[in-house]
């Protein structure tokens, strides 16, 4: 009889090593409780980095996705489908944009933003795109060239061209960078997360806002983390009261399929014509009905319920020893311990937490809905990690 490999092994063998994976084998889940593959229960403060938005096996998602994978599964968008149209009107409805673009992925979101900046600027003759210095935007070639962040840069030269970083609160640079005639876009996360969970100070949003409008540049909002509820509002931009000609958004949409979304206003909203831009799988039915689900759950009722499970957190976390700093917003939480992160990460997981880190931060991402005696349980642990 054949040798029967492990999962790890088998992933090892197989599966391109892009990864530096934890050792553990998930296989089952409920909520926010994980199980491995030895049975052993884990709470999940990671969410499958903000994706799993109702946890696991959520019972009206899972109904809503499997209600539409027994209609339709894919259609192409050579036809019309009921969910990707209902999807696109209810973001409309709660943003106030115009028009929806999917693809599959925070990248392909903001891959379709920088399209509309670009072919938005063209009748100027600008395309240069203003990003920000530690900002993250994805893992396609133009999507790394928006990242401000040359580590990822170093081995892909030569890249996207186009694209220039300026750091970010600092009002100054921005002015300097945006006055330049051939500027067509300003993209920036409300709060930067694989940059370590910082907020952008909301004096310079604004005036990043101000700027853009004068200037005629498409500002671009990357909400493929903070979105969908994760900030305490359906969008973070809303929070700040800002105004963006394009938001893109992904992660907790899909709350476990693939799914992205480019939202754009008035101003771009007939940019994209045509032949202009495409996705096979984009606005998938059964994605768009379990988004549908995820949006229809984030009414402001729920939306206050996730402020106070994250004040609640904030507060804890910064009475608790060994806690440095404590940043983010909503349910995005970045600790700065006096450990290295990493080894607080690793500890956790042996005590049966999951969470993230973010450069020199554990990154706490966990399911909107998760149990307040949940929470605390998992905050407890990490705490006695510190
Ligand atoms: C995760 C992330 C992306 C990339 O999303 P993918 O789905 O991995 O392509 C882009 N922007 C931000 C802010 C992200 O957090």
């Amino acid at each position: 009889m054949a040798e029967q490999l492990s999962i790890t092994e088998r992933d090892n063998t197989y599966v391109a090593h892009t990864y530096g994976r934890f050792p553990l084998e998930i296989v089952a889940g409920e909520g926010s409780v994980a199980f491995d593959s030895t049975g052993k229960r884990y709470i999940d403060l990671g969410t499958g980095i903000a994706v799993n938005a109702f946890g696991y096996a959520d019972p009206i998602w899972t109904k809503a996705v499997t209600d539409q994978l027994g209609k339709v599964q894919h259609t192409s968008n050579l036809y019309y489908t009921e969910p990707c149209s209902r999807l696109a009107e209810l973001l409309c409805q709660r943003t106030g944009m115009k028009r929806v673009f999917f693809g599959n992925s925070g990248a392909e979101a903001n891959e379709c933003a920088i399209k509309v900046a670009r072919k938005y600027g063209a009748k100027k003759g600008a395309s240069t795109i203003i990003t920000l210095v530690n900002s993250f935007h994805g893992r396609t070639l133009t999507t790394l060239s928006a990242t401000g962040q040359d580590h990822y840069h170093e081995l892909f030269q030569p890249l996207t061209p186009g694209f220039i970083h300026v750091p970010a609160n600092d009002i100054a640079a921005l002015e300097t960078a945006i006055t330049q005639p051939d500027v067509a876009g300003f993209l920036m996360e409300c709060v930067q997360g694989e940059g370590g969970v910082l907020p952008i100070n909301p004096e310079f949003a604004q005036a990043a806002e101000a700027l853009c409008k004068e200037n005629d540049v498409v500002f671009m909002v990357d909400e493929v983390q903070t979105g969908n509820g994760r900030s305490g509002h359906l969008y973070a931009y809303q929070g700040l009261g800002l105004h963006p000609d394009v938001v893109s958004t992904a992660k907790g949409l899909g709350a476990g399929l693939p799914i992205g979304a480019c939202l754009m206003s008035e101003k771009v909203a007939d940019v994209l014509q045509p032949g202009d831009h495409g996705s096979t799988f984009g606005g998938n039915p059964v994605c768009c009905a379990g988004a549908i689900s995820v949006i229809e759950r984030l009414t402001e009722d729920f939306l206050a319920q996730v402020r106070a499970k994250a004040d609640f957190a904030r507060v804890y976390l910064e009475a608790a020893p060994g806690v440095q700093e404590v940043s983010g917003m909503g349910l995005m939480l970045g600790v700065l311990p006096q450990r290295p992160a990493a080894e607080v990460v690793r500890d956790c997981m042996e005590k049966g937490v999951l969470c993230l880190t973010a450069k020199n931060k554990v990154r706490l991402l966990p399911a909107l809905n998760i149990p307040d005696e949940q929470l605390k349980e998992a905050l407890d642990i990490l705490i006695s990690c510190l």
